[in-house]
């Protein structure tokens, strides 16, 4: 199965992405977590990269799909893949449908998840991560058993640096003006699957995979 999420920050695409991915044993592929990734440790795509990440801007188109383009010829994703926060812009997209047809496939899906402006905020300044495993928790809404501590690994939770008010503001309106013209693109390519993100967790997932119903 291919599928994309797309859904502005905070959505819940992270926190849908690990029980997609599990459910139906295919690669996530998060170029957030890539960039983060390469930032950590020092290479050159996480210095281009950290600037623009800070600001709550996107990273070039052309920095962007050169990654996901030799991710998708890696085996791991010959039987499908879950790309989250790729595409983000109408380039982004085109780019993808090239690659795809050279491989000789296509998407499945694309899931995008809906929620409101104000309840984002709240998510993103809650947001916690585990620096180990990457878990994903929120101070109210999916706390850990112990303080700071994830409950999967034992490791410990950390804020994201870009998960402050001033940019995730600056992120929204990002996903407003660059990445959600990508919902009438994916809809005219009848793939597009709307699902209501402002239920808990689990009902989420239960939509996402009664919309996955009929794929393979
Ligand atoms: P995204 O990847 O779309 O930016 P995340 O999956 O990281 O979003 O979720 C953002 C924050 O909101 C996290 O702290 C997560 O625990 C929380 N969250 C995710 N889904 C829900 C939900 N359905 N209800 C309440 N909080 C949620
Ligand atoms: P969230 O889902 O919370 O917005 P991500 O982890 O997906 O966050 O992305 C974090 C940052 O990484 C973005 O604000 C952007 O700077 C950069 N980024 C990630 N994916 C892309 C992309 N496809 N195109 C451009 N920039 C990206
Ligand atoms: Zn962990």
């Amino acid at each position: 199965m291919r599928l994309i999420l797309l859904g502005p920050p905070g959505a819940g695409k992270g926190t849908q992405a690990s029980g997609i991915v599990e459910k139906y044993s295919i690669p996530h592929i998060s170029t957030g977590d890539i960039f983060r990734k390469n930032i950590k440790e020092g290479t050159e795509l996480g210095n281009k990269a950290k600037d623009y990440m800070d600001k709550g801007l996107l990273v070039p188109d052309d920095l962007v799909v050169a990654i996901v383009k030799d991710r998708l010829t890696e085996d791991d994703c010959k039987e499908g893949f879950l790309l989250d926060g790729f595409p983000r812009t109408v380039a982004q997209a085109d780019a993808l449908d090239n690659e795809l047809k050279n491989l000789d496939c296509k998407l499945d899906r694309a899931l995008n998840i809906q929620v409101e402006k104000e309840e984002l905020v709240e998510r993103i300044t809650g947001r916690r991560i585990c620096k180990d495993c990457g878990a994903t928790y929120h101070i109210k809404y999916n706390p850990p058993k112990a303080d700071g501590i994830c409950d999967k690994c034992g490791g410990e939770l950390y804020q994201r640096k870009d998960d402050t008010v001033d940019t995730v503001t600056k992120r929204i309106e990002v996903y407003f003006n660059q990445t959600s013209p990508l919902i009438d693109y994916y809809t005219k390519k009848n793939i597009l699957t709307n699902i209501d993100g402002e239920q808990s967790i689990d009902d989420v997932f239960e939509d996402i995979v009664k919309a996955l119903g009929s794929e393979k």
